[in-house]
């Protein structure tokens, strides 16, 4: 009984319930009160009746029995007050030799009295007036029996009618419920059936677009954001399986064919420094893709300190010199404000470099690279080179890890694709914003936004 719908059901029930109840209660008081009501105000007029007729012109004795609505039988008598003394005047023959109790109330009243009825009470009116100068005390009376058996009837009926009325409205609320319910019920059978293997699976929307569509929907793009993220993960995987196959399959062969027979030393030599060479790029592909999987940039931000950005633009630009000038590439540094801003030197100079590197790797000889700091509404630093460019729907993508334009890469550049994802990592690292303007065969900029400090 853990389940909502049976919750509702049980909550639906209970109000439900309860209305019923209250409603067949007041029902059942209002019909009580609109009969004792409707009772007094008969005796009321059998009242008016005497007094404008019998006691006008007073023969004492019998009288007739009134005829009033709910009155049947009724039991008048009629005593005239004289000094502390009631003496019986009129009466219907019903009450000749009885007499009602003296301590009766005036007013309308429910009462016992067995010589009128030995199960139910009896509803009595006493009344003084005053005719011919003279008082009476004039009291009326009538069984309730008649009245009780028709609220008894009353009452089965209502208790019959509402116990219908409640079974019909109980059906009715399940299957509404149930029916409303009903998109939880899909959604969870789909989601039981969706594994890794299946993330292109989607739930159902609903016809409707209430809060269970809205959860149908919110489902299905978290489903379509893990498809992408396993999808980008798997080809991660793919990537870096190749990646480090080739040169472990260079490895192997060196030293199986190295072994196959005695070799000089100068051949052994050679062996090893293919060997050397293989395992440095394993080694640097480890070790990217070990700081790219670094969760705790928390200890980096630690050891972020303010430092001279055009100082370590100078630097950098003074590591990947020698490299431009035997591509016969010229690094210009068209204009360098000072700025300091709060960072981590090694790993900023190591993402300024790859983006020398690349303008480098990915332009022809003879061009020139021109670098920017500039610091007067934002700091921008601008890289830009006169090389093959990127197509624009490839801009956002060269981020990817191992992710290489083979077909612009016209020199058959030498890479793995990880620069650029290093790039974008200390980028946020350091809450910076990079951007890319390229075009294609005309060349590249590349823009690092720092956040001021000053
Ligand atoms: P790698 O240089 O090792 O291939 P990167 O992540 O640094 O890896 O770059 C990814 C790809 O983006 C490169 O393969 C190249 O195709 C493209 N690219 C990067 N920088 C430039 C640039 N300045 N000009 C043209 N293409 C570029």
């Amino acid at each position: 009984m853990n389940s909502a719908k049976w919750r509702l059901l049980f909550a639906y029930a209970f109000v439900l319930g309860i209305v019923i109840l209250l409603f067949g209660g007041a029902l059942v008081i209002g019909l009580n009160y609109s009969f004792n009501k409707t009772l007094e105000n008969s005796m009321q007029a059998v009242v008016a009746d005497i007094k404008n007729e019998e006691l006008i012109h007073l023969k004492k004795g019998t009288i007739d029995t009134k005829e009033e609505f709910l009155l049947s039988p009724i039991f008048i008598k009629i005593y005239e007050e004289t000094n502390n003394e009631n003496k019986p005047v009129l009466y219907t023959k019903n009450m000749e030799n009885l007499h009602f109790p003296k301590e009766l109330d005036i007013g309308f009243q429910e009462i016992e009295i067995p010589f009128i009825s030995q199960e139910d009470e009896v509803a009595v009116l006493v009344n003084q007036v005053t005719v011919n100068n003279k008082r009476y005390k004039i009291v009326i009376a009538t069984p309730i029996e008649k009245i009780d058996d028709t609220i008894e009837i009353f009452i089965g009926w209502l208790l019959f009618a509402g116990l219908l009325l409640y079974v019909i409205a109980l059906i009715l609320g399940y299957r509404v419920i149930t029916r409303i319910l009903s998109p939880v019920r899909t959604i969870t059978q789909t989601a039981q059936t969706i594994s890794k293997s299946n993330l292109s699976k989607r739930v159902p929307l609903p016809d409707r677009e209430d809060e269970f569509y809205q959860l149908a929907k919110t489902f299905n793009t978290m489903l379509e954001r893990l498809e992408k993220n396993f999808d980008k993960i798997n080809r991660f995987n793919v990537h870096v399986s190749h990646e480090l196959k080739t040169p472990l399959t260079i490895i192997r062969g060196e030293i199986e064919v190295a072994l196959l027979k005695d070799r000089s030393i100068k051949e052994y030599k050679t062996v090893l420094q293919t060997i050397l060479e293989e395992t440095k790029s394993i080694q640097s592909i480890i070790e990217t893709l070990l700081l790219l999987s670094k969760s705790d940039t928390k200890a980096l931000k630690k050891r972020m300190l303010p430092l001279s950005l055009d100082t370590l633009i100078l630097e950098a630009v003074e590591e990947k010199r020698q490299n431009a000038n035997e591509q016969s590439i010229n690094i210009v540094i068209k204009e360098l404000e000072s700025v300091t801003i709060v960072g981590e030197s090694t790993l900023l100079k190591r993402a300024i470099a790859n983006i020398i590197d690349n303008a480098i790797k990915y332009s022809p000889p003879n061009t020139n690279i021109e670098i920017t700091l500039n610091n007067s509404s934002d700091t921008i630093l601008m890289i830009k080179d006169s090389g093959y460019g990127i197509p624009s729907d490839q801009i956002e993508k060269i981020f990817d890890p191992f992710y290489r334009i083979e077909s612009t890469n016209e020199k058959r550049v030498q890479g793995q694709g990880l620069g650029l994802s290093i790039v974008q990592w200390i980028v946020k690292l350091h809450n910076a914003k990079i951007d890319i303007e390229s075009e294609v065969k005309k060349g590249t900029i590349f823009k690092i936004y720092f956040n001021k400090t000053d």
